[in-house]
């Protein structure tokens, strides 16, 4: 299968480590080959010795926008769509509130009950601070009955990211739109891995992750779309000076920049814009429907082999069974999750945990290999039958799980 697949070039866009199978790119994408060579120039020549010059000589001030521009084929957006600023909780707040104000008059966000708790939690400040808001969080299966006159804008993840299940964008946008909302997604999990067509599902708005799928490193900044029809109209509430029309004119009065720009507030974190750009180039080559088509036959093949091997006996598969409607993860449920997740990452296969007992695997297409799912899944099996998690380290809960 290796030897057979098209994409196999691309993991020497990568460096890992000899020896460790990583299945949590859905999580902290791998090294690209060329990060630490552009950080090492931008650091000791253009910061070093250019200094304040290289905001003009080497095109600082506009990268937030060029690395928008670079995400923007991967989520199916125009380049003048897409902005490179903050975190995806703060590009969540401001969009989220930018919402509300172009739907004047109705006072309900509605989202998903299992989305990420920093969506959830964002939600709640934004209704906290404006009053009078209300936060409706309902079961998947009860979102488009909520739809109706009183709803401002529906905010959901794409992918879910306990399940890996793959929400049908298209058509819950065609409905937040039947009720006259606007669609807000978050795009955290599928970014990189799962093709996303913003503009042909007429979205209206998006965030989504650098760290994840487009491999920026650890806290990435995030990216955030706004539909080139709404941007005129756009207020998002942070005024910074990065998002003004004329940011050195110094002028007291705030005048929002034309398009995508206005989305920005402060100055654009330069190390970690730079460090984003190489992990966007780095899948970008490869094409989202490549990326896509690889990582359908890993997680086929992941669960195939999962059923081969446990016969569903202690191991229940929570991801969504049929590849259309699964992101780029797979997901078990085990009662000793944690401690079966900390023996893996002792023997180099690395997943995550998520409470309060669903082990993840993150098949990254980039760069992952198929022998990679052989030996996981090994690796699964042996801890499992042998109960080799049974150690007390195993059981200790790291902060980070
Ligand atoms: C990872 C993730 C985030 C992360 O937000 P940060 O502000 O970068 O911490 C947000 N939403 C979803 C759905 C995620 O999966």
């Amino acid at each position: 299968m290796d030897a057979a697949d098209e994409l196999a070039w691309c993991r020497d866009e990568f460096r890992l480590p000899e020896g460790i199978v990583y299945l949590d790119g859905n999580s902290l994408g791998a090294l690209p080959r060329r990060t630490p060579e552009r950080l090492r120039r931008l650091v000791e020549e253009e910061w070093g010795r250019g200094l304040i010059r290289s905001w003009n000589t080497e095109g600082w001030v506009d990268l937030a926008l060029r690395v928008g521009a670079a995400i923007a084929p991967l989520i199916g957006a125009g380049g003048d769509e897409v902005v490179v600023a903050d975190s995806t909780s703060v590009n969540l707040f401001k969009v989220l509130a930018a919402a509300l104000r172009l739907r004047r008059g109705r006072r309900e966000i509605v989202t998903d009950a299992d989305n990420f708790p920093t969506d959830l939690y964002v939600a709640q400040g934004v209704a906290d601070l404006l009053g009078g808001v209300e936060v409706r969080a309902i079961p998947r299966a009860r979102i488009e009955e909520a739809l109706d006159e009183h709803v401002a804008v529906l905010m959901l993840s794409h992918v879910d990211f306990r399940t890996g299940e793959l929400l049908d964008a298209a058509a819950l946008t065609e409905a937040a739109h039947r009720a006259g909302a606007l669609a807000l997604w978050d795009l955290a999990h599928s970014a990189g891995a799962v093709p996303v067509r913003l503009d042909d599902w007429g979205v209206d708005l998006a965030v989504g992750c650098g760290y994840k799928y487009l491999n920026g490193g650890p806290g990435a900044p995030a990216f955030a779309f706004v539909a080139r029809r709404l941007q005129s109209d756009l207020r998002q509430p942070v005024w910074g000076w990065f998002g003004h029309r004329a940011p050195f004119d110094f002028s007291p009065r705030y005048l929002p920049a034309d398009g995508i720009a206005r989305l920005q507030s402060g100055t654009p974190p330069v190390l970690g814009l730079a460090a984003l750009e190489c992990g966007v180039e780095a899948v970008a080559r490869a094409g989202i429907e490549p990326l896509r088509l690889k990582s359908v036959n890993l997680t086929e093949l992941f669960v195939a082999l999962l059923d081969q091997e446990f016969g569903g006996r202690g191991m229940e598969v929570v991801s969504p069974r049929d590849a259309r409607r699964r992101g780029s993860q797979v997901s078990i449920r085990h009662a000793e999750g944690y401690a079966i997740t900390q023996a893996l990452i002792a023997r180099g296969v690395i997943p995550d945990f998520r409470a309060p007992d669903l082990i993840r695997f993150g098949f990254a297409p980039a760069y992952l290999r198929h022998v990679d799912v052989f030996d996981a899944v090994a690796a699964l099996a042996e801890v499992v039958w042998t109960e080799a998690w049974r150690r007390p380290e195993f059981l200790r809960r790291a902060r980070v799980t």
